[in-house]
């Protein structure tokens, strides 16, 4: 029985260290992992077990299409046929192949190709549970050897979807109201805009007026931290610029070619500020101009003032090394990834966010690799250990050219704190503070 439980959990670390991993490294405090991590680790390390797998029962979505692949659910998470993803993913930019040799008893993944049916793919969704035994074959991706969690079912392997997404490009997320899996394939690369005009437009109402909450109801009651990322010498993520920028506060970066992350989180976090303010929010800022707040001092006050608070907000926006990622995220507390508080708010500010026009990338629940039971993210593990609900928005990726014009224009950062004042009071409508 020891072995056993020893192995479930080695099965635990492996698939948490190859979960879900935000871009934005300095909102971890430390550097994340890759996005892709195809560890050299193998499957066979798992000892064998046998599980009961689940029929799967949820939606699933491939870029706004329903799919209908054969799925269990293992353990609590969802585990899809092999050759049934990769069919419905050919034609994508996420297609991949499949091939097997008997003799090395190995599987060959080869992301960019197409697949070719063997025949029985996408069958009958099963009704009954059955067993789930280890897979004990090798995957190699491209011929490497990957860690991927499989297990078989009735002679077909069955892959973790989110390790598959992981280490084939595409993106898995989850919407608990709907009890849908949202899976979304990278699109292709546009070409750069030339000219601000080319910001996909906002459709021309006139401005609304702000929603008028129950200012008397809110008055002095609710409490809100928000949190602007980084600051002072600590300029979060660093970008080139599409356009000639001077930055919010009038400063050129390097020939204004260059844009800082902590600018526009403080452009952001006050207007957000000034919004619940006249609603009669009390509002605390970990930094009102470009100071510098370092990661212990912010661990430090969230872990023993941050009880004090309804939530506390922590505004970024995310970078990567690439120009590709684009979308908008947002980093939960692992607490609950299951539902709860934390999905609530999240698929408010995911509804205010996609109602402007910008994507959706997902939703980051990130455990601590040395505590699973805690969050990566020193902001939301800080703010847990003080008992605070808390989230870290990751609106845009400034690496991308056009998500970052969501930040060079004043009226857009506006948007962007618009819609993050409106998820919060539509949150605390319906629960208590
Ligand atoms: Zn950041």
């Amino acid at each position: 029985m020891k072995r056993l439980v020893a192995g479930i959990l080695t099965a635990a670390l492996l698939t948490s260290a190859a979960g879900a991993v935000s871009y934005d490294p300095e909102a971890a405090g430390t550097s994340a992992p890759t996005a892709t991590a195809v560890s050299e680790t193998v499957s066979e390390s798992v000892m064998a077990a046998s599980l009961t797998a689940y029929p799967a029962t949820m939606t699933v979505m491939l870029d706004g299409k329903q799919v209908k692949p054969v799925g269990y659910n293992i353990n609590g998470n969802n585990y899809y046929k092999l050759r049934d993803i990769a069919l419905i993913l050919n034609g994508t930019t996420a297609q991949f192949g499949v091939t097997w040799d008997k003799s090395t008893r190995s599987m060959n993944l080869t992301p960019g190709s197409s697949y070719e049916a063997v025949g029985g793919e996408l069958g009958a969704i099963p009704t009954k549970n059955a067993t789930a035994q280890t897979c004990n074959e090798t995957v190699l991706i491209n011929g490497i050897k990957a860690s991927l969690t499989a297990y078989n079912v009735d002679g077909y392997n069955y892959f973790k979807l989110v390790d598959l997404g992981d280490a084939l490009g595409f993106d898995v997320g989850y919407e608990s109201q709907t009890r849908t899996v949202v899976i979304t394939t990278p699109t292709v690369e546009q070409p750069t805009p030339e000219t601000p005009e080319e910001t996909p437009e906002e459709p021309e109402t006139p401005a609304e007026p702000e929603p008028t909450p129950s200012v008397s109801a809110i008055d002095g009651k609710l409490k809100i931290w928000i949190d602007p990322g980084h600051g002072g010498a600590d300029s979060g993520n660093v970008a080139t610029s599409a356009i000639p920028f001077d930055d919010y506060w009038g400063v050129h970066h390097d020939g204004n070619t260059k844009i800082y992350e902590k600018d526009f989180t403080l452009a952001v976090s006050l207007m957000l500020r000034d919004k619940l303010e006249a609603a009669g929010v009390e509002v605390r800022m970990t930094r009102e101009d470009d100071s510098t707040v370092d990661a212990t001092t912010r661990k430090q006050l969230f872990s023993t003032e941050g009880g004090g608070y309804d939530m506390i907000f922590s505004v970024h926006q995310n970078g990567y090394s690439t120009s590709t990622p684009k979308g908008a995220e947002l980093l939960i507390q692992v607490a609950y990834e299951n539902g709860g508080a934390g999905q609530e708010f999240g698929d408010l500010l995911k509804q205010e966010y996609t109602s402007l026009g910008q994507d959706w990338r997902r939703f980051v629940f990130q455990r601590s690799s040395s505590d699973p039971s805690k969050d990566y993210y020193f902001v939301l593990r800080a703010a847990q250990e003080g008992g605070a609900l808390a989230f870290i928005s990751e609106f845009c990726f400034m690496s991308n050219a056009d998500d970052q014009l969501w930040l060079l224009y004043t009226e857009n950062l506006d948007k962007q704190a618009t819609a993050q004042y409106n998820a919060i009071m539509k949150y605390f409508e319906t629960h208590p503070y």
